[in-house]
């Protein structure tokens, strides 16, 4: 598949991904004649979700659209959500704001957007150094995480609930090398959360810029470097057209946990039915789009290196270094915030057992891992 990052930015369109099932939307008042006794009323929602991604952005912004339709579904026509692009309704970075004030019921991003009003929102998106998807997934299900994002968001009006995650992402694009810790100093960097602030200790200016604003931040000269997320994404923006160098790994974002926000009086008022049809539909894309950048991550990997793409790898003194100023900035973070401390007391408690099992599970496995 051969996309041009015209095309891509503007988002495929559905259809031309193999969709693991084909909805038929249903349009409000087409009502449905089932008895069933999980219908317990016909009363239509016309629902709105705004969302920080460009319009029907590959994967991201496609997992709204196609939640919204599996919602529509499920609730037999009764209820309609209208997906809105970043910028459409209201601005990316706005999302937050507008569904906790009732603009719109529903919104699509990542928890470390608001970063800037809640430090503590971070860990429910990622860490650098963290956990990977996997293990974020479990702390989230079955070890404490979703309470204390519910306990965090309620003070919000918000109600959250994971609906995606990128994996590991890649590290970015310099056109400097990036040889010691020193190669980071000066840098304007697009990164968003606690990286941010681990850029800043190493001497770089961390910028938090929506994803349809990166390629012509860089090709203007506001940016440096930039992250975004991995090989099929990045490939498709046209970052290699401006940046010279590929870094692995994406120590900043082991595995983002992409959030479904919805207004908790809105949903507070929805018949049991459609909350479980939300929870369950928010679940399944959860797993989708992690599946989704896998697989296209994995594609486009090879296709960069067909392409004589130039790929390194940061050097084992530059990420031990960067891990150091990752544990200062959460300290100097859980010091001052006591919800924030409280969070990360459940996190590190849970990861260090996750990584304890790892280490006899999958890292056995990968550094034993050669295609057969
Ligand atoms: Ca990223």
């Amino acid at each position: 598949m051969n996309i041009s990052r015209k095309t891509f930015f503007k988002g495929l369109a559905l259809g031309t991904l193999s969709l693991p099932f084909v909805l038929k939307t249903m349009k409000p008042g087409q009502a449905q004649q089932d008895n069933s006794p999980l219908l317990k009323s016909s009363k239509q929602y016309k629902w709105k979700m705004v969302t920080t991604w460009p319009p029907n952005f590959p994967v991201l912004g496609e997992a709204c659209t196609l939640f919204a339709e599996m919602v529509n579904k499920m609730s037999g026509g009764r209820m309609h959500i209208r997906v809105y692009g970043g910028g459409e309704l209201v601005p990316a970075l706005e999302t937050f704001d507008t569904v906790r004030n009732g603009g719109a019921e529903m919104g699509n991003g990542a928890a470390y957007y608001w970063a800037g009003k809640i430090p503590a929102a971070q860990f429910f998106a990622t860490v650098p150094f963290g956990m990977n998807a996997q293990q974020v997934n479990t702390w989230i299900t079955s070890g404490g995480g979703q309470e204390l994002w519910e306990e965090c968001y309620h003070h919000f009006n918000l109600v959250p609930m994971m609906a995606g995650n990128t994996g590991v992402q890649m590290g970015g694009w310099f056109n400097r090398e990036i040889n010691t810790i020193e190669d980071l100093k000066g840098l304007k960097m697009r990164i968003p959360g606690l990286a941010g602030k681990v850029l800043e200790k190493a001497g770089g200016s961390p910028v938090l810029l929506a994803g349809g604003e990166i390629y012509t931040g860089l090709e203007r000269g506001v940016l440096d470097a930039t992250e975004w997320l991995g090989p099929f994404h990045d490939y498709n923006m046209g970052f290699h057209e401006i940046a010279k160098y590929y870094y692995s790994p994406g120590w900043h974002e082991p595995g983002t946990v992409l959030e479904l926000i919805i207004n908790k009086e809105k949903f507070e008022s929805l018949p049991e039915d459609l909350q479980a049809i939300i929870r369950a539909a928010a679940a399944y894309f959860n797993a989708w789009v992690l599946n989704r950048m896998e697989a296209a991550n994995a594609e486009y990997l090879a296709i960069m290196i067909e392409k004589g793409i130039d790929i390194r790898k940061f050097p084992v003194e530059v990420l031990d270094t960067l891990r150091i100023y990752t544990k200062e900035v959460i300290e100097e973070m859980t010091t001052t915030n006591e919800f924030a401390r409280k969070v990360y007391a459940s996190y590190s408690e849970f990861r260090k057992k996750a990584v304890a099992w790892a280490g006899y599970s999958e890292k056995v496995f990968y550094d034993n891992l050669q295609v057969i």
